[in-house]
This record gives C-alpha cells, structure tokens and sequence, in this order.
C-alpha cells in the first residue's frame, strides 16, 4: 500500500490545529528504505496526536511489519560494503554536514518534537541542539578512528589491529528523546561504517524520519540508514532474530530489553541493552537545601519526569526531613504546567492516556501502602488542560524502601521522599534496587561525596548536580537491570559496541 506518496517531512495542512506556533500542519511519514520512502504492505496507520492538546493529529506512518524490517535489513546489507570502504574522515564529513543541516532546522524540528512528544519547547529546542552537537562530535572523531601498533617479539614484523566495522546493526529507540537517543546510536554506528536499520518508538518516530532526511540531504548513500516504523514485537524482533544483523542497541523498558537480550543470545549477536533506572538523589543535614530542593524539581519535574535518569527517589537524612519536604512540595505546587509552547511552561503533558494513567495508578498504590500525599497527586482538567495528559508535580513523603513506590519505575512526575537516620543507610537504601542508572548526592561533605562515588550502584554520579542531564563526551551506561552492562554508549566509548578488531601479523624481513 503506498501512502499519499508524501513521506519524509512534506506536510499538508489539516483544520488549522491548536498549537499557535507557525508550522501547524499534520505530516505523513513513509518508511525510509533503500535511500527510498516506502509505505508498508499493512493498510493500517500509526497516528499520533498532540499530547498537549489531542484534537490536533500531528504525525501518520504506515504500520510495519517483519515484511518491511526484512526489506530494511537488506537494503542495508546491499549498502554496508561501499560504504564502510570510505575513510572514517570521509564517512565523518557527512556527520558534520548533518550537524549544520541540523542546527538550521532546529526551530522547526523542535515545534515538532513538542507537539508530537509533549516536552517543553525549552526541552525541545535543547533537545535537537543535542542532536546537532552529537553528529558534530563523531563528525570530529572520526579523525581518531584507528587501531593500535604493538611491538612484535621478532625483528622484522609488524603486529597491528584494525577497527573495524560490524556489517548491519539494528537500533531500538524509546520516544522519551526521541531525537537525541537516535542520534547517540546513529552517529557512531555510520561513522564506525556500519549500515543501520532503526525501529523508533511508535509514539514518536518523526525525528527518526527527519534524521534519515538530513543525512540523506547531507550525503549519506542510499541504504545506509533504513527507518522503519511499526509494532515493536514484529519490527523490533525481526531485528533481534535476522542473522544478517550483525549487533542490537536497544534503549528502553527492562521488560523488553530482557526479551530482545535473549533473542539476540541465541545466535550470539552483539547486543547494548539500555533500560530503566530508580534514580536516588541523597540529602545529607549538612547540604544547602534550598539547592537540593531546586535539583530535586528539576531532575523530577523537568521533561515530565519522562526521563531514564530523573529523579524519583529521595533519601533525606531525618534531621531536615520535615524541612526538606515542606520546601519540595511548596515548591511543587508552584511548578508551572501547561502546553509547551506557553512561555514559561515548566512542565508539559504525559507523552499518552496509558503513561498518565500509570503514574497516577502509582500514587493510588503508594497511598494504600501507607505513604502520606504532600503536593500533587492528580490529573489536571482545568480550561485547555482538559484536552491534554496533564498531571500535577507529586511529592510523596513517608516512603519506606520496601513499598512499590520505592522499587518500580514511575516514568512520571511523582517523587518518592524516604527519610533515613544516616549517610551509611541512605547509601544501603539507595543501593537496596535491582537497578543503577544515574545517582545524585547533595552535601558540603567531600569525603561522604567521595563514598558516594565509590560505593553507589550506579553507572553516572552526580555530586551537587541535578540527576538527569549527560555530557556527549563521556560514557554513559547502567549496571544491574538498568543495562546490559556489555558496552557504554556516547563519547568515544560508543565506538566500541560499532566496531570489532582485527589482528594483522606481517612479516617483511623475508
Ligand atoms: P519500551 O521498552 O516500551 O519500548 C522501547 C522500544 O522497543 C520501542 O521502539 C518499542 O516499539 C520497542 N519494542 C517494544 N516491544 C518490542 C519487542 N517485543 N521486541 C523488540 N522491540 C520492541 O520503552 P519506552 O516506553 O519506549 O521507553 C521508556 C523506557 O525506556 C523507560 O523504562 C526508560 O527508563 C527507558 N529509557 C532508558 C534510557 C537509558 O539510556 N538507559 C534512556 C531513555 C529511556
């Protein structure tokens, strides 16, 4: 079935839309297969809508199956070779290309993140500069993309090591940054040489469409980036189980990525598995709590709480608990929410009805365990609001580490307060989790901080520092059930889950 044969990024107007931002018009996507927009054999259709405002239908795509992933899949097998024959400098030009392409387009792909995600536009516009900086980054490395020289035990030889590329990797995004994390796995697979096929979370897949335009705008030869968009189980686990798919990075829920693991196991596949995380930020008695409470809130609240590393867990020592509450929830009930596109909006809507109805679904259970509602707790239907996934900032103090409340992800904006009598049983507390994705600490104590560092279960800390928020240049990754914990992704670390390395002997003294 061929869709209005419209595909990456052309729009046509539809009833005008809610959004008073400019570009207000629905867009159709096709899939992006073989350089080429494709539609999928399925007559069925992904729509989306405006989170913020659900009369307003703002993106379409095809329906995909296994049928369109294999199609995917070849195209990017038939690329792989010439492509990855190009220099690392030569792939690299296209990436940097793709940043400037990027930066120049990032006001209007940033209107659309919003309106199709729900964050802020504040959140949004930060969001595509991140996608323009990360293509600018592996742009740059790719001049360091190189092997090693080792001395030979005899005269006469050479004994070195190519880096090599992996053939086609599949990709597996979550919609929580839905062009950020794309762009944190695209851009190191193409500049290591790999051919790629992505799988986008179907409730945001149009800065995948718009990425595949801008490289390809960029450069980028035909079948080397494949999107396709579709059911998760059928797309993605083709994915997982096509023997043509060298390696998998998944970013997303632990339940799915412990699925995708064991398929990829099976045939022995390399695999990146991203997941969740219970994110601990521990207030010390000695810490400046007016900066914890404003890190709180901005690591819990900020990107609706939609974040793998945003705060949920707060474990303050019992001596400023009461204090440290009254002042979270103070300031919770202050936190502005609204449409991302109203100035000043400090938190949007939910990304959908079912993400809502979990968290609130949370604080109904925290509350029968016996937790006490400080600030929040419900969905917002005032005036415009009623046409959204609004919810208020939550705090919920009286926590015990055993109530669900403390253990599972909320994936919303609901804070969890725990108080505890000392540094060394925050620390057991914040450890006592199945997961360990990002940890913040606030305290004047070095010392306690150090510990911190060490001891905490966690692949990122933060000291005095809010708990979500990553540096491109550094390595980022989970331990426990937040990761695989097999390869780190970002920076240059990223580059070792996209290549392989071969060991070259020769001898010239012959
Ligand atoms: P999800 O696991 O529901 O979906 C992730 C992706 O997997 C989507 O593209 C989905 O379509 C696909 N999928 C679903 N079922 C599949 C299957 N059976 N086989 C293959 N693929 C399948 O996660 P989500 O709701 O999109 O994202 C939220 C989750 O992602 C949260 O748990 C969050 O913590 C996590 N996350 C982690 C990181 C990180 O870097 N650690 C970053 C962002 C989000």
């Amino acid at each position: 079935m061929k869709l209005l044969a419209i595909g990456g990024g052309n729009s046509r107007i539809r009833g005008g839309g809610k959004c008073p931002l400019g570009n207000v018009s629905m867009k159709d996507y096709l899939n992006y297969i073989g350089g080429e927009w494709v539609g999928a054999t399925s007559a069925q259709f992904i729509e989306n809508r405006n989170p913020a405002d659900t009369r307003e239908v703002v993106t379409r795509y095809p329906s995909s199956g296994a049928t369109e992933a294999k199609q995917a899949i070849e195209a990017a097998a038939g690329a792989h070779r010439s492509w990855s024959q190009l220099t690392p400098v030569a792939r690299g030009r296209i990436l940097s290309k793709a940043s400037f392409i990027l930066e120049g387009r990032k006001s209007e792909l940033a209107e659309l993140l919003m309106r199709e995600e729900g964050k802020t536009l504040a959140e949004s516009l930060g969001e595509v500069q991140r996608a323009a900086d990360i293509f600018r980054f592996y742009g740059g490395l790719s001049y360091t993309i190189g092997g090693q020289t080792l001395p030979h035990d005899l005269p006469g030889n050479l004994l070195y090591t190519l880096r090599q590329s992996l053939g086609v990797v599949g990709l597996i995004t979550p919609w929580n940054f839905p062009i950020a994390i794309p762009s944190w796995k695209i851009a190191p697979a193409l500049v290591a040489g790999n051919s790629v096929v992505i799988k986008p979370a179907s409730q945001a897949p149009a800065m995948c469409c718009e990425l595949a335009r801008v490289l390809a705008e960029a450069g980028l030869p035909k079948g080397v980036l494949n999107v396709v968009v579709g059911n998760g189980r059928e797309v993605g686990g083709e994915l997982a189980r096509n023997p043509k798919v060298a390696g998998l990075s998944f970013t997303g829920s632990h339940a799915v990525g412990h699925q995708v693991y064991q398929q990829l196991a099976l045939r022995m596949a390399r695999a990146q598995m991203e997941m969740g995380g219970k994110n601990p930020t521990i207030v010390l008695a000695d810490a400046d709590i007016d900066l914890a409470v404003s890190l709180v809130c901005r690591a819990g609240f900020g990107l609706t709480g939609q974040a793998c590393t945003a705060t949920s867990r707060v474990i303050v020592e019992r001596s400023v608990a009461d204090e440290f509450t009254q002042k979270l929830a103070a300031r919770a009930k202050t936190w502005k929410v609204g449409p991302g596109w109203q100035p000043g909006v400090e938190m949007g809507p939910a990304v959908n009805e079912q993400e809502l109805l979990g968290n609130l679904q949370h604080v109904k259970w925290a509350l029968e365990d016996g937790a006490k509602l400080v600030a929040g707790g419900s969905r917002l239907t005032e005036g415009e609001l009623a046409h959204g996934y609004f919810m208020e900032p939550t705090v919920i103090a009286d926590v015990r580490p055993e109530m669900r409340l403390a253990r599972e992800e909320v994936f919303g904006p609901v804070i969890a307060v725990l108080a505890v009598d000392s540094f060394e049983e925050a620390l057991q507390v914040a450890n006592n989790v199945d997961v360990g994705l990002s940890a913040s600490i606030v305290t004047r104590d070095i010392k306690k901080a150090m510990i911190y560092s060490e001891l905490i279960e966690a692949g990122v800390v933060k000291i005095n520092q809010i708990s979500t928020g990553l540096a491109l240049q550094a390595p980022f990754g989970g331990v426990k059930n937040s990761s695989t914990d097999t390869f780190r992704e970002q920076g240059a670390a990223a580059l070792d889950f996209y290549t392989r390395t071969k060991t070259v002997y020769l001898d010239y003294s012959c």
